[in-house]
């Protein structure tokens, strides 16, 4: 059966390729690479709102928020990721103390942060801002057409599939490497992590007053100087590295009022951290 192709002989090839070789062909890795990208979504900005450095701070940090997001819904088209914090971080140590695998792990991340989008879907409701779940992603175009926004569990819908990693239980892809994904397979404008601090330091600066600010590195910096914690996940840097569309993130303050507004503009008010290279 032939297969119909965008006309280059690169895409025939392919064809070709596809037909008698294995998947992981290195060959035919390279020619998939062949067509110009069709970017699904290339006008929305996602946002991840952070579990632990938001959400779990009640009202003084999210209520000023959502005015926040509010406000921008008139100019930017929103796709509002949410993290989990405290309480996943709590039945994971339950889950791990009880011998559980990573993917029962990843299953309960998921419903914490399925509890607050829950719980920032009510407070945006009379915005008209929906709740989409990842299996009703299908969905997204018309709610974003109808509402401008929508609301969004930010951990990868892996269950019990979750990789497992290379030390201990704890899922490695979650909340950060969620949202990061939605951007990057949909080729979003960009993505903002909102968070509490003022971006990445050389360490975490709620233990170590001595930590100095960073605002702006490369992935393969960040990586090669081994920082003792970080501000993003690890696993959601390396998918940065190999991004086809989102090849920056910016991660921000939003305790201060008004991050969020610049940087959704443009500014660079937080850390910028880059794929760096070409892809
Ligand atoms: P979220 O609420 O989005 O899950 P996290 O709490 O997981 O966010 O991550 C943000 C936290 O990471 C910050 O509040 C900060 O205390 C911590 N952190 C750890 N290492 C660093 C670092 N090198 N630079 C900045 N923040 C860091
Ligand atoms: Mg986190």
């Amino acid at each position: 059966m032939s297969v119909p192709t965008g006309g280059s002989v690169g895409l025939a090839e392919l064809a070709d390729l596809l037909s008698s070789r294995s998947l992981d062909d290195a060959e035919l890795a390279l020619l998939s690479d062949e067509a110009p990208e069709t970017p699904v979504l290339p006008d929305v900005s996602v946002l991840k709102i952070g579990g632990q450095s938001l959400m779990d701070r009640g009202r003084s940090a999210v209520l000023p928020l959502v005015e926040e997001i509010v406000a921008a819904k008139a100019q930017h088209r929103l796709l509002i990721g949410t993290g989990g914090g405290t309480r996943a971080r709590h039945a994971y140590a339950l889950a791990a103390g009880l011998g559980l695998p990573t993917g029962v792990l990843s299953e309960i991340g998921s419903a914490v942060a399925g509890q607050n989008a829950t719980m920032l879907g009510y407070l945006l409701a009379k915005h008209g801002v929906p709740i989409v779940e990842p299996h009703a992603f299908a969905t997204l175009p018309l709610q974003l057409a109808d509402s401008g926004a929508a609301i969004f569990p930010g951990m990868p819908p892996y269950g019990m599939w979750q990789r497992v990693p290379q030390e201990g239980v704890i899922p490695p892809y979650r909340t950060d490497a969620g949202c990061y994904l939605v951007a990057e397979t949909y080729a979003c404008q960009q993505i903002i992590f909102v968070k509490d601090e003022d971006g990445l330091y050389t360490a975490n600066p709620k233990n170590d007053p001595s930590a100095t600010f960073i605002p702006e590195i490369t992935v393969d910096e960040l990586l090669a100087r081994e920082l003792p914690d970080l501000v993003l996940e690890r696993g959601m840097l390396e998918l940065l590295r190999d991004a086809r569309h989102v090849r920056s993130v910016q991660v921000v303050n939003g305790l201060v009022p008004g991050n969020l507004t610049r940087a959704l503009a443009g500014e660079h008010v937080g850390t910028i951290i880059s794929a760096g290279g070409d892809r």
